[in-house]
This record gives structure tokens, sequence and C-alpha cells, in this order.
């Protein structure tokens, strides 16, 4: 096992520079343990940092806690990239169908995810809203309410 810490050899360490866990070449060793490696991306020279090491994921993990959740922004980005219904200006008064593209005018542009009865949920790019239309009652609503109760027998 020694023997995989010699200078030249190669391994996976944390670039401090490129802020990535890249393939580093050994250029110094001590004590048997890799001491200062070379970036094989930029060439900078730095201690070995392992790679599980790395502060990246941390930071990133914290800083995505502010602000618009990247995860309705990223499905609103899939939504319209998958959306295959009409675009067309929000009203009331309309009646839509699931995957069409709505253009509110405060709003922005959004994807019909789903229908209920005189509303539709809208997912805008920075929130999932429900919009008043024009839908009629849905087979889908009905089923929900077929909920099974059993019978207490009461003495
Ligand atoms: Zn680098």
């Amino acid at each position: 096992m020694p023997d995989l810490y010699t200078p030249g050899a190669t391994l996976a360490s944390y670039c401090p520079t490129c802020k990535a866990s890249l393939a580093h070449t050994i250029t110094a060793v001590a004590d048997g343990k890799t001491a200062e490696v070379t970036c094989t991306t930029c060439g900078s020279r730095h201690p070995f940092k392992h790679p599980a090491d790395a502060p990246k994921a941390r930071a990133s993990r914290a800083k995505q806690r502010t602000g618009t959740p990247p995860s309705v922004a990223a499905s609103w980005e899939a939504r319209m990239a998958a959306a295959s219904g009409e675009e067309q200006v929000y009203t009331m008064a309309a009646t839509y169908c699931v995957g069409d593209i709505v253009l509110h005018e405060q709003f922005g542009k959004g994807v019909v995810l789903k229908l209920s009865t005189k509303k539709c949920t809208v997912l805008f790019q920075n929130k999932e809203r429900l919009m008043a239309s024009a839908n009629e009652v849905l087979q889908e609503l009905d089923a929900s309410r077929h909920t099974y109760r059993p019978t207490t027998h009461q003495a």
C-alpha cells in the first residue's frame, strides 16, 4: 500500500484552485503519505486533500436554503421543456389541459400541472399557484370521495 504514494503517481485530490476533486500528480511524499500534489488541470501545487474532505458540498447545500427553492425553478424548467400543450394568455374564463402553457401578466409563464373544479394548479417559475379557471368537475375528483368507512357497531 505505501507503494501507491510515490512521486509521479496519479491520485484524486481536492484542488483549492479548481474547487473540485480532480486528478493530481504526487510531487512530494512525507512519511509514506502524500504531502504535496500538483493539479493536472490547473497545474497548481498544494498539500494533498482527500476528495471526501472537500468543503464544496457542505457550502453549496447551506447556500441553497436561502431564496427561491432551487427545486421549484428546476422543475419549472423541466416542465416547460416537456410541455406540449398550447401557449395561451391566462384568463379565468378559459379551460385548460394538463401540460398547457399559460402566460400570466404578473407571474409570467407557467405550466398547468393539475385540474380541479373551477381551478387549475399552475407551476410558475418561482411558485406553484392555484388559479381560477372554467374547468368543470373531473371524474378524478369523484374517485377520491369513495373512501371506505367501516361501520362500527354500537351497543
Ligand atoms: Zn486545479
